[in-house]
């Protein structure tokens, strides 16, 4: 038994020991997957931290020790291109919602402005790849939630103008015109204006995501619409059975029209364990968040990263599972089994969800790329899966815009 001061000189001790424990994690990537990793475009479609860059005290430009994505550690992972999540609950409706989306759209666009060397925006895959090649981190921005442009086509457009480049149909309820996945059904999937409104996200240019939404959404929307659609932060429901994630026939529907579905790193969305013990439990969810209220009050940015925080120390009491960052690998390979490697990418949810151990941040990347390896995908199948599939969607999403006279 450790005595206090025992235990005090163990806790140093480890305090010195851990940080090279993350070099050795690092040097665990073989020189080959290292090699393919940082020569390959890697795109995150989905990131939260845009709720911290809310707050002006926040530096991206510095290495934190909390949340996931900060420009040091993208840099470290070769995080190449993020789509910064412009997200607010699907409860906030009318012109506040736009007020809010169009604050979180300037402080995204305001990110080359304060750091110009390391951060650029862009607009399409070609962007991409020239912010990339200049040495740079392209961002991008997708809406979460179509609540968020209060059924005007107007502000969807005014979206795409500002660079917007993916939008949610739905949050976690329905809006006026599509089911959420976590709704109540209220229009057995989209009306006639949300397709009018898959309609013209094709002709601005938008990719149609349809992460969050309901599957009958999802069907009528890959019905009508005209360019592939994206799940931007979506995991297979045969391995765990969420509402959010994608069934086996939805994953296959949405590859044959040339879809991309984005792998999710949430432990509730990875693992049947962590969702099972999650759920006999509800106390201990309304206890997680009378905590996380108590920490951080009304900052959803700080509600996003102490919530996993707090769900880390509940899987250190023994309440929750520990899932390991290897079933984001489970998930990758079941969609790539089922529908081959051209229609499956990366899709995080860090710094809005509850990272796996081994994934707390961006910097954890290059271990995909060696995991994938090992399994013996090859070298372009890789690189496809790291964000060649997204900029090949975007890039249809582009030429179907033109197509249908949208505005560049
Ligand atoms: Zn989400």
């Amino acid at each position: 038994m450790l005595t206090r001061v025992g235990f005090l000189l163990f806790c140093l001790a480890l305090g010195a020991i851990l940080p090279f424990l993350t070099v050795t994690a690092q040097s665990d990537i073989s020189p080959k997957a290292h090699d393919l990793h940082f020569s390959s475009i890697v795109v995150d479609t989905h990131d939260d931290t845009t709720q911290r860059l809310l707050d002006p005290k926040f530096d991206f430009g510095i290495r934190h020790n909390d949340g996931s994505i900060d420009i040091p550690r993208m840099r470290e992972g070769n995080l190449s291109a993020i789509f910064f999540s412009i997200w607010i609950s699907g409860t906030i409706t009318g012109p506040e919602a736009v007020k809010r989306a169009m604050d979180q759209i300037d402080v995204v666009r305001e990110l080359p402005v304060r750091y110009p060397k390391d951060i650029a925006l862009a607009r399409t895959a070609d962007d991409v790849r020239r912010i990339h090649a200049d040495g740079k981190i392209a961002a991008l921005m997708g809406v979460e939630g179509g609540h968020m442009i209060d059924n005007d086509l107007g502000v969807l457009r005014d979206f795409a103008r500002l660079g917007v480049r993916y939008m949610t149909l739905t949050h976690m309820v329905d809006t006026d015109w599509a089911d959420s996945s976590t709704g109540k059904s209220t229009h057995n999937g989209l009306t006639d204006f949300g397709k009018q409104l898959v309609h013209e996200m094709n002709r601005m240019g938008i990719m149609v995501d349809i992460s969050h939404v309901s599957d009958k959404t999802f069907y009528d929307a890959l019905a009508i619409s005209e360019a592939p659609m994206i799940a931007s932060h979506s995991s297979c429901r045969a391995i765990c059975d969420a509402p959010r994630n994608m069934t086996d026939d939805m994953i296959k529907a949405l590859a044959a029209k040339g879809g991309v579905v984005h792998i999710n790193y949430h432990v509730g969305f990875l693992s049947q364990e962590f969702r099972n013990a999650d759920k006999a439990n509800p106390d201990m969810g309304k206890a997680m968040q009378e905590e996380i209220k108590k920490r951080c009050g009304e900052n959803e940015g700080c509600q996003l990263t102490e919530g996993d925080k707090i769900t880390r120390e509940y899987v250190a009491q023994g309440k929750l599972p520990r899932v390991e960052w290897t079933k984001i690998i489970e998930h990758i390979d079941h969609a790539v089994k089922l529908v081959g490697a051209d229609h499956v990418g990366l899709g995080s949810d860090f710094d809005g969800a509850n990272m796996p151990y081994g994934m707390e941040d961006a910097s954890h990347l290059p271990q995909l790329t060696n995991a994938l390896l090992a399994k013996g995908y090859s070298a372009g199948d890789i690189q496809k899966i790291l964000g060649g599939n997204t900029l090949r969607v975007m890039e249809q999403v582009e030429a179907t815009s033109k197509r249908m006279g949208g505005q560049p």
